[in-house]
């Protein structure tokens, strides 16, 4: 992906390259239909009036392609994994021509001295100007050694790199917040980005994984607005975490209904109803999985019947567990800003909704449909 091979190999050097993403799109055979779908996607995608997407089109159609490194350090691969997946139309392609990515562990051609040449030079010759992508952890005890790539630690290259860059995307709940290498005991010293590498620009997408569509609208954004998005006070980009899950959820009336299901299988879990009491952490959760979703916009885990996990929110693993219990007592979100201060006042209200809907089920009679039942 990161060089395609073709009769533009020279021109995916972002160093040199002078054509317009369009005129890229189109030797790619990308078609104008699918670009337009694309430009329309993105101005959805960043929560804006349908009447942006032309002026998105107009912006991809002057903009030159900026570089971008992609660093991997403590991960699964899902981020790279589901950018890779991403289409409709051929989101991936589209994004890959949008920047010119210079270094990728997963995907680059090249290998060894070169490959860690190629990012050398990215640092040296486009200091401030070009976009580092961070997946996975970086850890820091025993001065970071449990990470190395070409004998060097992570948070070594993580200081270099990012410190160096216009400014890095955080992809996925590791990279953001340490995620899973970082859940107790944490025995690498598991951080995200930001906490090690405190000086730099940081935008944070998590999620297990990144939702790809959230990547490629930050830089639509960035390329649009020639600035980063606005975030909240855990570095995320309002327009994908602005919101909670639950509300968006396509099985809110149910939840409001008070129509939950009792066990995995039962006839309330057939119909779609609310995930609440099998553990959904919708209520306290800022993504906006419902209205992206995966897999080409197909589904979402809670639209396949399990509840969410709340995987976009730091340190998810220790704080959301156990997964199938519902609304433990969250660590964390005593430091959080404003917006996720009301995910907690709402899981208050929640439980209160709970007390309420417990005290007219004690009234209801003769209602013996499983979804409606209450605590
Ligand atoms: S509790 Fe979960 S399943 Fe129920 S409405 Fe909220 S987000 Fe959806």
């Amino acid at each position: 992906m990161a060089r395609k091979q073709g009769s533009d190999t020279e021109a995916t050097n972002g160093l040199e390259f002078q054509d317009s993403v369009s005129t890229l799109l189109e030797r790619r055979g990308v078609t104008r239909r699918e670009f337009m779908k694309f430009c329309t996607a993105m101005s959805a995608a960043l929560a804006l009036p349908p009447a942006f997407a032309p002026r998105i089109v107009r912006a991809l159609d002057e903009v030159k392609r900026p570089t971008l490194v992609w660093l991997e350090f403590q991960s699964c691969t899902g981020d790279t994994e589901a950018l890779l997946r991403a289409s409709n139309p051929t989101v991936a392609e589209i994004v890959l021509d949008i920047l010119s990515i210079d270094y990728a562990e997963t995907i680059m051609a090249a290998a060894g001295h070169l490959a860690e040449a190629n990012l050398d030079k990215v640092v040296r010759e486009e200091k401030g100007t070009y976009i580092a992508v961070v997946e996975g952890s970086i850890p820091m005890k025993d001065d970071g050694i449990y990470c190395c790539i070409a004998g060097r630690t992570a948070l070594d290259r993580a200081r270099e790199v990012c410190g160096g860059a216009f400014a890095t995307l955080a992809v996925g709940t590791c990279a953001s917040y340490g995620g899973i290498p970082a859940a107790a005991p944490n025995p690498t010293g598991a951080v995200g980005v930001k906490a090690a590498v405190p000086s730099a620009t940081v935008v944070n997408l998590p999620g297990c994984p990144l939702n790809a569509d959230n990547l490629t609208a930050t830089v639509v954004h960035f390329l649009l607005f020639k600035k980063l998005p606005a975030t909240d006070g855990l570095g995320r980009p309002l327009f994908a975490y602005g919101k909670r899950i639950h509300d968006n959820c396509e099985r809110r009336p149910h939840f409001d209904a008070g129509q939950y299901v009792e066990a995995w299988g039962d006839q309330a879990h057939r119909h779609g109803h609310c995930l609440y009491k099998m553990g959904c952490k919708g209520p306290e959760t800022f993504h906006n999985c419902p209205t992206q979703r995966y897999n080409d916009k197909t589904s979402w885990p809670v639209a396949a019947g399990h509840g969410c996990a709340g995987c976009s929110q730091p340190m998810f693993w220790d704080s959301m567990t156990p997964l199938y219990k519902r609304l433990p007592n969250v660590p964390g979100f005593g430091i959080e800003a404003t917006a996720d201060k009301i995910g907690l006042g709402l899981a208050v209200g929640t439980a209160a909704a709970f007390g309420v809907h417990g005290v007219l089920s004690a009234f209801r009679r003769g209602d013996d449909s499983e979804g409606a039942k209450e605590d």
